[in-house]
């Protein structure tokens, strides 16, 4: 009896130690390679892991179905350059720095990658950047200059101009296979960030039909009146007055006066299309033609809208195919080479975006849509296939959980936390967040700058410059945020409630409230 009862401890000792070293690779001699792969504006909306009503992402829904899903991860501030800043610090923007899109991030400072360096990983960024200062804490960077091109596009390969053939996406897909190819003998981290489909989303030729025979229906909030929101009331990021006929619509006309011309619009569109070869340049303007010819039997403000929602929508996702494919390219490389095992591979998007949500297209509000991003993660030694996550996840967490993973203990300035445990479905040493804070500073296109705080029911927010007022939604009973309950009398309590737990997550990540008090008129 006594001799079953030690094998039985023993072989269930050993069972746990391998699920162990099954779970947590030893740090020193297995260290898992990383590929962080970043869309800039890829609404959860359309990837089809999310339930999408307009697309499927099979390639991009792969790393969601054979690793874990998050269901509920947010940004700290919803805006390109500041999200970059956070992911590669763990700090909210108040501490790395970057606060808007305007600001030179500060590249002295410790990152993500620096750190990985210093445990002997090879380090590379490829594709955008939008960071403004040079890369550091990269063994190899080759990055679009600013927002870049999305046809035959420049970058910046180590500090040198390189032109490069083809579409962007394609290019900086390229960019990184090759990279890997020449340095999968060690441990590396790569920082695989696309452009598509960021504003004007310039599709790949070969996709100019798809989408054509489709038609896209209005989100629920699209007409919002903006009653009692008063961020809402001043920004120019509508799709009924903001977009523009030729940037964003593509329709080829140069004297249409319906529809708002931006000063620059025209430029940046012109010197898009002077990227293409003739060859090209013929198969757009024919597929383009089509769309003038619809838009001419066009007669009022409510059509063209439609039409332009019509025409965002074509373009933008037929960026997200060609998105998919390439995520697919990678992910074949991987199981090709035998190293998708050992690899952890994330997807996810810099911000969420609004496709017509409240009329806007765009970021930057702490409403839902662009408030939380797309987040997935893949690590078949680690992450059981099918995980599907519902805690609350920031961006915030992403430098320490893949510090983390990779079994290097992050370091105690940074602000986010691990997602191990969840990922892993261990017990908690602590109980895990379940309010999240916010805060916006970039008053571009009209924007006002806004802090909040999200719970399960409730989403705070306070709009204090240049304009003052309090915003609150009950999602429980309002989830596509379309009234302001801030001034009614049943929710008094919350609102008090809910302005101590913004108080206290202010003192916590150190934000600073006199630093951004609303302007005394
Ligand atoms: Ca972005």
């Amino acid at each position: 009896m006594k001799i079953k009862t030690g094998l039985f401890l023993f072989l269930l000792l050993l069972s746990q130690q391998q699920l162990f070293a099954q779970q947590f690779p030893s740090p020193k001699t297995d260290r898992p390679n990383i590929i962080f792969i970043m869309a800039d504006d890829h609404a959860y909306q359309a990837i089809s892991a999310y339930g999408s009503k307009f697309i499927q992402t099979p390639n991009i829904d792969r790393i969601a179905h054979e690793g874990a899903l998050m269901r509920s991860a947010y940004v700290t501030n919803s805006v390109c350059s500041p999200s970059r800043a956070v992911i590669l610090t763990g700090k909210y923007s108040h501490l790395n720095g970057m606060k808007d899109n305007g600001t030179y991030f500060n590249g002295a400072q410790q990152t993500l990658p620096k750190i990985f360096k210093q445990y002997g990983y090879q380090t590379a960024i490829v594709g955008k950047w939008h960071l403004f200062s040079t890369p550091t804490g990269f063994d190899y960077w080759n990055i679009l200059p600013d927002q870049g091109n999305y046809y035959h596009p420049r970058f910046i390969k180590m500090g040198k101009d390189t032109v490069y053939n083809g579409y962007v996406t394609d290019i900086i897909t390229d960019m990184a296979i090759n990279w890997i190819d020449d340095n999968k003998s060690k441990p590396f981290f790569l920082m695989l960030h696309h452009k598509a489909p960021h504003r004007n989303a310039m599709p790949p030729i070969k996709y100019l039909d798809k989408f054509n025979d489709v038609k896209f229906l209005l989100p629920y909030s699209f007409y919002d009146d903006y009653k009692n929101k008063v961020g809402l009331q001043r920004q120019s990021i509508t799709m009924k007055n903001d977009l523009d006929i030729r940037y964003d619509t593509k329709i080829p006309c140069d004297t249409c006066e319906i529809t708002k011309i931006n000063n620059w619009a025209p430029g940046e569109y012109k010197k898009e299309l002077a990227g293409l070869t003739p060859a090209e340049r013929v198969i757009w303007d024919k597929a383009y033609q089509k769309k003038y010819e619809i838009f001419k039997t066009l007669h009022t403000k409510a059509e063209i809208t439609r039409f332009q929602y019509q025409r965002y929508m074509e373009d933008y996702l037929r960026c997200i195919m060609s998105l998919d494919d390439n995520v697919g390219r990678v992910l074949k490389y991987l199981d090709k080479t035998g190293l998708a095992k050992n690899t952890i591979v994330v997807y996810m998007s810099d911000q969420g975006f609004y496709l017509g949500e409240h009329g806007l297209y765009d970021k930057r509000f702490m409403y839902e849509e662009s408030f939380r991003t797309p987040m997935m993660i893949r690590y078949p030694k680690a992450i059981k296939a099918g995980t599907q996550l519902n805690q609350f996840i920031l961006n915030l967490d992403v430098a320490p959980t893949l510090l983390d993973l990779a079994g290097i203990k992050p370091p105690a300035d940074m602000q986010g936390e691990s997602i191990k445990p969840l990922l892993n479905k261990k017990p908690l040493v602590k109980k895990w967040r379940d309010e999240i804070y916010y805060h916006y500073y970039e008053l571009s296109f009209n924007l006002t700058a806004h802090y909040g705080i999200r719970t399960k029911q409730y989403a705070l927010m306070h709009f204090y410059n240049p304009v003052d007022g309090w915003e609150l939604y009950d999602l429980k009973n309002d989830p596509h945020e379309m009234t302001n309950v801030y001034d009614k009398p049943e929710y008094q309590a919350t609102v008090t409630d809910l302005k101590a737990h913004l108080k206290a997550l202010q003192v916590k990540y150190q934000d600073d409230e006199k630093d951004f008090l609303p302007k005394k008129k």
